[in-house]
Formats: C-alpha cells, sequence, structure tokens
C-alpha cells in the first residue's frame, strides 16, 4: 500500500495524474437518448418503466439535456423498494447506453491529467525524483541520527534541525532525564572520561578544541582539568604538536 502510495504521489509531482483525497461527490445520472427513443425502451423493457417515470417525475426534462444529481435511497423510498435494486435498474439503464449513470463517489479519486502514455516511456524527470530520494533519504538519516544522538538534548537536536538554536533543554527528554545526574560530578566526570575516550577511539588524533567540538562541551575548567588528569593518568597521550589520542 504504502509503495503504491508513494509512486501515485510521485506520478502527481510529475503532473500525469491528480490525487484527491475521500471527498464525497453525490451520484448523477444523465439521459443520452431523447424522450421518443426513451418512451420506446419503456415499452420494450417493463420492468425499468417504474424507474425511467420516477427520474422523469423526479428530477423532470432536465435530464436529458444535464447532469443531475440523484440520490437512490430517495428514489427506492419512493417506489417501495430497496436501494441496491434502484442502483442495480441504473446500472442496467447505463449497460444499455440509456443514462450516463456516475455512482456516487467518497473514497480518493484519481484523475488523468495528460494524454495516455506507454507505461515504459513516461516522460519522468528521472533527475528531480532521484534528487527528491536523496533529500527524503537525508531527512530519514536525520531522524535516525535523533533517535541515536547522545550528545544533546532532544528538544534542542529538533530546533537545531529546523535551523532554530536553542540553550535551554527542555528538562523532560530521555537525554534530560539522564543527565540531571549532571549535578552529581563524579557521576559527570566518569560519563566525561567514557565519551571522551570514544570520540578519540573514533577518530584517532583529534586537537583539544577538535575533541571538544565532537563532544559538544566547551572548555570548562572542570574539563581541562579532567584532560590533564587522563594525561597524567596516561589515559590520554598528548603529541608534541598538541593532539590528543587513545594508546
Ligand atoms: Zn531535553
Amino acid at each position: 500500500v504504502l509503495e503504491t502510495f508513494y509512486a501515485l504521489k510521485v506520478l502527481e509531482e510529475e503532473g500525469f495524474i491528480g490525487l484527491s483525497e475521500s471527498y464525497y461527490s453525490p451520484s448523477k445520472i444523465h439521459f443520452l437518448v431523447g424522450p421518443q427513443q426513451l418512451y420506446e425502451i419503456q415499452i420494450a423493457h417493463a420492468s425499468l418503466d417504474p424507474v425511467i417515470k420516477l427520474l422523469l417525475r423526479t428530477y423532470g426534462g432536465n435530464l436529458f439535456s444535464e447532469y443531475m444529481k440523484i440520490n437512490e435511497f430517495k428514489l427506492a423510498k419512493a417506489l417501495e423498494t430497496s436501494e441496491a435494486k434502484i442502483i442495480k435498474s441504473l446500472e442496467k439503464l447505463g449497460q444499455m447506453e440509456v443514462v450516463d449513470y456516475e455512482k456516487r463517489k467518497d473514497k480518493p479519486q484519481i484523475t488523468f491529467i495528460t494524454s495516455r502514455y506507454d507505461a515504459a516511456k513516461l516522460p519522468l524527470n528521472t533527475k528531480r525524483i532521484s534528487l527528491r530520494r536523496e533529500l527524503t533519504l537525508e531527512k530519514a538519516k536525520s531522524m535516525v541520527a535523533y533517535a541515536h544522538q547522545e550528545v544533546i538534548c532532544r528538544t534542542q537536536f529538533i530546533q537545531e534541525y529546523f535551523g532554530e538554536k536553542s540553550d535551554s533543554r527542555c528538562g523532560i527528554c530521555d537525554w534530560c532525564v539522564e543527565n540531571k545526574k549532571m549535578e552529581d560530578p563524579a557521576w559527570v566526570e566518569k560519563k566525561l572520561k567514557k565519551q571522551i575516550i570514544e570520540t578519540l577511539r573514533s577518530n584517532g588524533e583529534l586537537s583539544q578544541s577538535g575533541l571538544l567540538e565532537s563532544l559538544r562541551i566547551s572548555a570548562s575548567e572542570f574539563t581541562l582539568e579532567l584532560l590533564r588528569k587522563l594525561t597524567d593518568e596516561g589515559v590520554i597521550r598528548q603529541h608534541k604538536n598538541g593532539t590528543l589520542s587513545i594508546d
């Protein structure tokens, strides 16, 4: 269902079809024959006579010149029969090409906008379609990153995604809840140490500012003290050019 839906969406964007959301459009009917021919049909098909008479009585001669909205349920009531039987009779008249009967619609509609194309030769703008696919993929990747990232508040992450920067954390997302523990310096140190080690391990060598940028933290006294401590303990190696790495 999803694949079909997105394929239809692409055809719509490319201007081949029109898609409309589910909407209600009442049944319509229009006589395709003149009064004289209709009279002959009434005689030849006695079973259809009551419906034809009722249509003429209810909607009048306009039926010969235009499409009239009809209500099968009301017609059925007038003839003291079921709606299904009325619909069947109208369909029969349709097959006989006495009327054009457009049944009511309450489902999404597709309209072909262009003339008919050979499906294999549809002039699709493949460049635009693949560009759109890339954009969609980018968005999906961002959402995956959102789900996996552990460095900032989820709300802040979403704000960043939409180009708004905010310094205030939401305080209620899983990240914020987890980081309430931030108030405990020992816990913060342990977490930060783990993040520093992981970041250096996956990046190889980083300058101090590069490391802090990756961690999205500022060069606070606390952080710098921890980096010194880790270097002294030999957890981090500081190279002559100042870059940091893990042995
Ligand atoms: Zn948050």
